[in-house]
């Protein structure tokens, strides 16, 4: 094995790591983990300090690590057939059974299943195919993009444009002009206080209206969004958003893609998010839990409207000019189809909803009456815990003060991996959901612990 001080150094050296600030890295600033092994909840890393990892690496390891029936699969499929791609027609039978199997678990009315390898890319796939879809059906100009300030979508082009938060539109020249943004569904956030959640919801729809008034409904292709609002702060939507936002995007013929990267395969409790909130997509986005990253693997489910016209497509223009080279990856399904095993053989999606629902308690029982405590909040297995300087008249401390990350800093110290997401002093769980009762009142109890060391 490689001594640490070597590898450390390699690691300043050569290693361009995403989403870190690179000039503290440099100067050895910023934190330098290297990870050597995991095991149900726990992560260790080549220093032997073993953590708890209460956001199941970036809301995706949600079997929990160290599963040697999907590592088995992965291994098999290797030596049997590592690649072929799925081009005009060719597949495997671990990427055929897996298109099955995802939509055996899809809402009604879905048909097909494409297969990416990240979340980013599937996102870009379902641009690509409602732009496709508009232009069969000779509408050129039905071609802009509704999505949600502080949802995330990715980190491409257009699907870094689809994200609403700024870190991800600074010095990039994002957003591309065909992406407009709606309100954020975030009523702690509301500008006025005085609404209640149904009106802040009203407020959500009739901003909605407005903008697609503004643009003109015939430009508008599609709307994006998560369940949940994931990245942007974990945050469920307001009692009765989603019924109405799809009313109104029915009546203006905009489609529908669910984001469902987080979501998907149980978080909340129920096999897709968009069981639990009545939603009829036209598209859903997977990734994350779709293998429970045991191996690089995303989808795009296509709905049964979208797919006739996609069909009518060929039949006029040939071929449809869009795959990937590792689409379909058999390695990748050969993960997934272990992974939905698996989730099913250990009831995975109820044990997320149960413990869920015993974790927030477990939350709001260790910090409910904190006064930097403003509010506790989640579904399923995604919970937030949002800092305020003063919670009478809900007001938040500065960003430069970095309340969230420093929490996020002292639980780490406790042997407890939360994130301080990275807008607002949110600090941020997403646990595998193997998680126990016990580990729960751990991450709660710890969490209460590292608050009154940054806040008093
Ligand atoms: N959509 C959502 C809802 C996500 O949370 C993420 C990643 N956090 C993505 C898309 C992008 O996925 P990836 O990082 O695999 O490209």
């Amino acid at each position: 094995m490689l001594r640490n001080d070597m590898l450390e150094k390699w690691d300043r050296d050569s290693f361009f790591h995403p989403s870190t600030h690179l000039a503290e890295f440099a100067r050895g600033n910023a934190p330098q983990r290297v990870i050597r092994t995991g095991q149900g909840c726990h992560i260790e890393d080549r220093d032997g300090t073993r953590l708890l990892d209460a956001f199941a690496g970036l809301y995706c390891v949600n079997v929990g690590y160290g599963r040697t029936d999907i590592a088995d699969a992965i291994a098999e499929q290797a030596r049997e057939l590592a690649y072929y791609h799925a081009y005009v027609g060719h597949g495997t039978e671990a990427s055929i059974t897996l298109a099955q199997m995802v939509l055996d678990r899809a809402p009604e009315g879905m048909s097909k299943v494409y297969f990416g390898q990240s979340g980013s890319d599937a996102n870009e796939t379902n641009i690509k195919l409602v732009w496709y879809y508009n232009n069969i059906l000779g509408r050129p100009e039905k071609k802009k993009i509704i999505s949600r300030w502080r949802g995330y979508h990715g980190s491409g082009l257009m699907t870094g444009s689809l994200t609403g938060l700024e870190l991800f539109h600074k010095k990039f020249d994002l957003p591309l002009a065909q992406v407009i943004h709606t309100e954020a569904p975030y009523y702690y956030r509301r500008d006025d206080l005085d609404l209640s959640e149904e009106q802040f919801t009203d407020h959500c729809v009739a901003e909605l209206e407005a903008l697609i008034e503004r643009e003109g409904a015939d430009t508008i292709a599609a709307f994006i969004g998560e369940p949940v609002l994931g990245t942007g702060g974990i945050v469920p939507p307001p009692a009765g958003y989603w019924d109405k936002m799809q009313a109104v995007l029915k009546e203006h013929d905009i489609l529908l893609i669910v984001d469902e990267v987080v979501t998907g395969f149980g978080r909340l409790g129920t096999m897709m998010g968009s069981d639990h909130y009545g939603l009829k997509p036209d598209l859903i986005t997977i990734a994350k839990g779709l293998t429970s990253a045991y191996a690089p693997l995303s989808g795009s489910i296509v709905g049964e409207k979208m797919w006739k016209v996609l069909e009518k497509g060929t039949d006029e223009n040939g071929p449809i000019g869009h795959g990937w080279t590792y689409s379909a990856h058999p390695i990748g399904a050969a993960a997934g189809v272990a992974n939905l095993k698996l989730i099913d053989e250990l009831n995975l999606v109820q044990a997320a909803g149960d413990t869920g629902a015993y974790f927030q308690n477990a939350l709001k029982d260790a910090l409910g009456n904190h006064a930097k405590v403003g509010e506790i909040r989640g579904e399923g297995l995604m919970a937030a815990v949002e800092f305020v300087a003063d919670r009478d008249n809900r007001t938040f401390f500065d960003a430069s003060e970095k309340v969230g990350p420093r929490v996020a800093a002292a639980l780490l110290e406790h042997g407890v991996i939360g994130r301080a997401m990275p807008q607002g002093d949110i600090l941020g769980f997403a646990p595998p959901f193997c998680m126990t009762r016990e580990e729960a009142d751990e991450v709660a109890g710890k969490t209460a612990k590292a608050v009154a060391s940054v806040l008093g």
